[in-house]
């Protein structure tokens, strides 16, 4: 693991991702702001948590689609033919089990026609991950988007990529998380292909101290403030359970 960065700035930070062909795209729509600070909240219960997570993916989809190219197509009203349109490229969107689930259901409910892979990480305790299972449709020739919620380590989503490098050449590659690090940002840009986009609602870069990997990320791999282990949260896994637990999934 690193030493904590000396010094930090979020400005040269996003710069520098830039210049390495990672774009960071920091999502602060109001209603993202909303929806994350419900999230973080301890208070929530496991069902506005989780069902505030397939809200956020669909108010990320609908970013991430604000420039996507249409295609025209004759329709007919009920008065007349008019110029319809449709979304032109193919989108796979693949979750990383548990926590990306609920994210991808609010993804798919605004894109009816996006193909849908799943992937499942085992994150060790020496926060080394280990890819279980993975069931990709083909990825040639159109945009993947990977959904993690937590980018804490970044090694998650490199496991990922190494795995989904063998399902073919997608257009563009884009991780959709609603917490990041700056850590785990500068991983991805050691695996990932330059043009790779990441949205997230935020990137928490502000608290370290002397139990932290880096800025935002302590030493047991959580975001912090992040909102706590996502999967745990969605699914409402007891205390105790947590805690029996040899396999610990992301
Ligand atoms: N995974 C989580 O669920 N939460 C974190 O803070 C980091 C990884």
């Amino acid at each position: 693991m690193p030493k904590k960065k000396q010094s930090y700035s979020r400005k040269n930070f996003l710069a520098s991702m830039k210049k390495k062909g990672i774009e960071v795209k920091i999502i602060d729509h109001p209603l993202i702001l909303e929806e994350l600070s419900m999230l973080r909240n301890k208070e929530t219960k496991n069902f506005y948590f989780k069902q505030g997570l397939r809200r956020m993916g669909e108010l990320l989809t609908y970013e991430l689609l604000r420039n996507a190219k249409v295609k025209r197509k004759r329709i007919s009203t009920p008065l007349c033919t008019t110029t319809g349109y449709k979304l032109q490229d193919g989108y796979v969107v693949i979750p990383v089990l548990r926590a990306g689930l609920p994210i991808a259901e609010g993804f798919v409910a605004m894109m009816k026609d996006a193909e849908e892979g799943i992937i499942s990480c085992w994150r060790k305790p020496d926060l080394s991950v280990e890819v279980e299972y993975a069931k990709i449709p083909p990825v040639q020739g159109k945009h993947v988007i990977i959904i993690d919620p937590m980018l804490a380590t970044g090694h998650t989503l490199c496991a990922v990529r190494e795995v989904l490098k063998h399902y073919g050449k997608p257009k563009t590659w884009t991780i959709l998380a609603v917490i990041s690090t700056a850590y785990g940002i500068n991983e991805l840009s050691k695996s990932f292909p330059r043009g790779t986009k990441v949205y997230t609602c935020a990137l928490d870069d502000k608290i370290s101290g002397k139990n932290f990997i880096s800025i935002g990320l302590n030493s047991h791999g959580y975001i912090v403030p992040g909102l706590g282990d996502a999967g745990d949260r969605i699914f409402g896994t007891p205390k105790k359970k947590r805690k029996m637990d040899s396999k610990k999934t992301v």
